[in-house]
């Protein structure tokens, strides 16, 4: 192992092993390890709250105060890639391809430390798969010969298209925008989530560094900083910005809808689980755990809650268990419930941000149980209308629902799902059974008898894209989903045959 792995291990095991020592290691007011020492804290806060005013200086590499400056610059560099060959733009996605794969570690663990969510593995591992973005390979021209001549389809880039990025990754979907818009010969301004924006404002430097020195263009990729709502609406209503991508929650997908431009919405799921009686319980429940534990469940695809019919209940139950699961009392269930969400002015009960992403054991210290620092996942049966139910959690607990049969299980699950038209799973052998859910569910997603990842091409079939389009329709975004189609007709000519 090298020095750095060894330094990786050696923070995460700390930081899992903190709760068991009185402590919280993965608390907010704490340290943890690899984090600066108390005294530097003042400094590092600043920092943060400031990150532009530190080290990032405005007008260089991507970095701009202003939207109007940022949107200037990208035009302008995206007249310099329009100029660039179809095989450079193949350099400069696999150049952000390689940076991100090498900077991986030291990446990841710049965004965990700034957003204090998630796990340095996975962190890690969602920059390293960003080779799985397509690139300018899906960039296939459409041609039409006849005896009236030769008729070309090819896809055109927007020019700028503005993004939005969630806290939950912020690196890996400005980078996975980056890949898949630059191939379709576009540029970008991002307003990042901000308490994601130190981390996404490195990568932006650092990619544009590399793409100035080797082709002379230096904002190809520009960030806000700092990121507000205000300079998200002044992208929203920029005429230099002619489409809006935008990654996050129901607030964001509604305020890019009611835009008056073309957004592509990639907004929030509530993805549920169906097992029914003929599933392989060992795969169904190693999936659940591999699924719901990665990143402590801040995908947008991660399983979020079961619905299992109950002749198979009590096994999936132990199999959980023996798959690194740990499985609550209803009463410790409860406990976690009144710490892991609370009532908003509307009176509902709304997620503790508190508890969004944080590690099995601070679940489990809220629960009043001390887990196992090698249990990922907690899991416990609760009743269809609990709020862990209905609610996008984006933590480690899963809650099983005991249902009487398959139909009802499906029913539950779109009902739980609440028409956002994002992601399901199932695990089934029946094939009739599987066919069914996915024509009822009518998700954007369906993944059966696998972990979510699966969907996205880690450890299934497919490409990868941190930004499913939902409300609005295009899916799994590739660089196709950022161009417009135009069409060359060279009338009656160049037919050769
Ligand atoms: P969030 O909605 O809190 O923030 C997302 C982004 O929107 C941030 O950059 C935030 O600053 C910005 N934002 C929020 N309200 C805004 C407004 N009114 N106007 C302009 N900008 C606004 O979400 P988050 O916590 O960062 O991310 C988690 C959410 O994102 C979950 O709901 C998850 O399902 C969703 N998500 C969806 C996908 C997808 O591909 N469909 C991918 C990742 C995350």
């Amino acid at each position: 192992m090298d020095q750095a792995i060894v330094q990786d291990v050696v923070s995460e095991v700390m930081r899992r092993l903190g709760g068991r020592f009185g402590g919280d290691g993965a608390s907010r007011g704490g340290v943890r390890a690899g984090e600066t020492a108390p005294a530097e804290e003042p400094k590092r806060r600043e920092a943060l709250a400031h990150p532009h005013t530190v080290d990032y200086p405005a007008g260089q590499y991507g970095i701009f105060d202003k939207v109007e400056d940022a949107v200037a610059a990208a035009t302008e560099s995206q007249k310099k890639l329009a100029k660039l060959s179809l095989q450079d733009r193949d350099s400069i996605v696999k150049l952000i391809k390689a940076m991100a794969k090498e900077n991986a570690r030291e990446w990841g663990k710049m965004e965990l430390d700034e957003t204090k969510i998630g796990r340095l593995d996975h962190k890690i591992e969602k920059l390293q798969i960003l080779e799985l973005v397509p690139g300018v390979e899906f960039l296939r021209t459409d041609a039409y010969s006849g005896s009236n001549g030769v008729c070309l389809e090819e896809f055109a880039p927007f020019g700028v298209i503005g993004i939005i990025t969630p806290v939950t990754h912020s690196v890996p979907t400005l980078s996975a925008n980056a890949i898949n818009m630059i191939a379709s010969g576009n540029a970008l301004v991002a307003n990042p989530h901000p308490s994601g924006t130190r981390c996404a404002a490195h990568a932006v430097r650092e990619y544009n560094k590399a793409i100035v020195q080797r082709y002379g263009i230096e904002h190809l990729i520009t960030c806000i900083l700092p990121p507000t709502l205000e300079t998200a609406e002044a992208l929203f209503q920029h005429r230099g910005v002619p489409l809006l991508v935008v990654t996050g929650g129901p607030q964001v997908a509604r305020a890019a809808l009611a835009a008056k431009k073309r957004a592509i919405v990639a907004g929030p799921g509530n993805p549920p689980v169906v097992v029914d009686e003929t599933a392989c319980l060992d795969n169904a429940a190693a999936s659940i755990v591999k699924g719901a534990a990665y990143d402590n469940n801040l995908l947008c695809i991660g399983e979020k809650e079961v619905f299992c019919v109950e002749s198979v209940f009590g096994t999936l139950m132990s199999k959980m268990g023996q798959n690194g699961a740990f499985v609550l009392t209803s009463e410790q269930i409860e406990r976690l419930t009144k710490a892991a969400f609370k009532p908003g002015t509307d009176g509902k009960l709304h997620v503790n941000k508190d508890f969004v992403g944080r590690d099995a054991s601070v679940l489990g210290g809220a629960a009043g149980v001390r887990v196992p620092p090698t249990v990922s996942l907690l899991v416990g049966e609760t009743k269809f209308d609990h709020v862990f139910v209905q609610e996008e959690q984006m933590m480690p607990f899963v809650p099983f629902v005991r249902v009487k049969t398959v139909e009802e299980a499906m029913d539950r699950a779109i009902e739980a799902e609440h028409g956002y038209r994002h992601t399901a799973l199932i695990h089934s052998r029946n094939v009739n059974t599987i066919s069914k859910f996915g024509r009822r569910a009518n998700v954007t997603l369906l993944v059966a008898n696998g972990p979510s990842m699966a969907g996205l091409g880690l450890g299934g079939q497919g490409y990868l894209s941190y930004s499913i389009a939902t409300p609005t329709g295009e899916g799994i975004t590739t660089p196709l989903t950022f161009t417009r189609v135009r069409r060359v007709m060279m009338s009656g000519a160049m037919r050769m045959v």
